[in-house]
């Protein structure tokens, strides 16, 4: 007789109540616990659950996954870089994997990059951008306090990574403890011209260190857009006052926009840049922040206290580097190539075929992003019962889409075939259909 194994379905209900009494989810009430999903496992673009249903992965589970889940070439990555060297301290050692994914890195990234600092996640990419900014003055002996950042930011949920972020219900326990940000009108066509004045303004004050901005998207405030121009236009500011421009490209890096980072679209191009979601495919958790030699300069001195005193203990993890040197043997190939701008051409076309649509609001794209914003009757938040609805109306037709507030997004892994986006879009069009009926 079989021994019941791990390897045989978990019972749902028991799987589901052992999580309800040890486990904490993310972002969830606690009251809607009893609604986590157990899964089994997952393959491509599918999440395959306890009771036999395969859900539709359309976000790339929350903005990582580029390649489709449990990809054979990084799981063998991960597995051969586990038999030989799984965690060393990175002071102090070094090893292949992580110099490997930090020449490929720097060959991809904006000419101007010249070093990689790896930690652990988006929020202390982010973390780390900051530091590295204060601190480059710091080591100068010069006083600049101030950081400016952009109406509607998310830049991850460590203290450092709210404080430059959008002041909002998220956020609200904590205002009393996060430090003063110079905040930025959401630099759309109708604001453009009087950010760029307050910016200037900001900027002759000497006093600001950082610009920090999601180039191009702003993913949590509902994947909004702006255009290159006026980033432009507010980079060279910064350049011109000595500012340091810090892009975060947590969630646009490694092709979402269309290029391989967001920053491409611009001529001018960043001191500090934050990557992680993508860099591992979606497979480990891992940071990466790249700087300019002039950074660096900064730091190249005969004084210990120019250190930069920061590290985590899982610094550059072989396991995590071994994931993403295998992400990016995928991301590079003219066949992902390839995928991203047949996304890319689908989610236009799907825009512009759905942008007249009575139930329709607004819609854009931009590479493989694509959101539509719906007609709602109540006040458009996080938090309103539209958002809840539609999460539910998507995942009971077998469709991981997670609304953010009135905004429906699609964020797909690059393997998602013709075949499947088309079932999604209907999905979406019977939705906005039975909205106005
Ligand atoms: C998700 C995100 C972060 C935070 O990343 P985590 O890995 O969740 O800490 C930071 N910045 C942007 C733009 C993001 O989308």
């Amino acid at each position: 007789m079989n021994q019941p194994s791990d390897r045989h379905p978990v019972a749902v209900p028991d799987l589901l109540s052992r999580d309800q009494r040890a486990v904490w989810h993310p972002f969830t009430p606690l009251a809607d616990s009893h609604k986590a999903v157990p899964l089994t496992g997952a393959a491509g673009c599918y999440l395959h659950t306890a009771d036999g249903r395969q859900i539709l992965d359309c976000i790339g589970s929350w903005w990582v996954n580029l390649h489709g889940h449990s990809h054979p070439h990084i799981a063998e990555a991960i597995y051969r870089q586990a038999r030989q060297l799984e965690h060393v301290i990175f002071a102090g050692f070094t090893h292949e994997p992580a110099v490997r994914l930090a020449e490929r890195l720097l060959e991809i990234l904006p000419a101007n990059q010249s070093k990689i600092f790896y930690s652990d996640n988006g929020s202390t990419a982010v973390e780390v951008g900051l530091k590295m900014a204060f601190q480059y003055w710091h080591n100068q002996g010069i006083h600049k306090p101030k950081i400016v950042a952009l109406d509607g930011a998310y830049h991850g949920d460590t203290f450092g990574a709210m404080s430059v972020g959008e002041r909002g219900p998220f956020t609200a326990a904590f205002h009393a403890h996060l430090f003063e940000v110079a905040f930025l009108p959401f630099p759309d066509g109708a604001s453009g011209h009087s950010v760029i004045q307050s910016f200037n303004t900001l900027a002759r004050s000497g006093e600001v260190a950082a610009f920090v901005y999601e180039p191009l998207v702003q993913g949590a405030a509902g994947m909004r857009a702006y255009p290159a121009e006026v980033l432009e236009e507010l980079l060279q500011i910064a350049k011109a006052h000595g500012i340091l421009c810090i892009a975060d490209e947590v969630m646009t890096g490694f092709g979402r926009t269309g290029k391989l980072f967001a920053s491409a679209h611009c001529v001018t191009q960043p001191d500090i840049m934050c990557l992680s979601k993508g860099l591992t495919g979606g497979a480990l958790p891992l940071g990466v922040t790249s700087c300019t030699a002039e950074v660096i300069a900064a730091y190249r001195a005969n004084d210990l206290m120019k250190t930069f005193f920061h590290g985590h203990s899982f610094t550059a993890n072989p396991l995590a580097c071994a994931a993403a040197n295998a992400s990016l043997d995928l991301l590079l190939t003219p066949e992902c190539e390839g995928n991203r701008q047949r996304i890319a051409r689908r989610h236009a076309a799907f825009a512009e075929a759905v942008a007249a649509h009575p139930a329709v609001l607004a819609v854009r794209s931009l590479g493989v992003v694509l959101a539509l914003e719906i007609r709602t009757s109540a006040a458009t938040s996080y938090f309103n019962e539209v958002r809840n609805s539609l999460y539910d109306y998507f995942l009971g037709r077998d469709l991981l889409i997670r609304p953010l507030g009135n905004v429906i997004y699609l964020l797909p892994p690059y393997v998602i075939t013709d075949a499947e986006l088309d079932r999604v879009y209907a999905e979406i069009e019977t939705l906005l259909d039975q909205m106005i009926a």
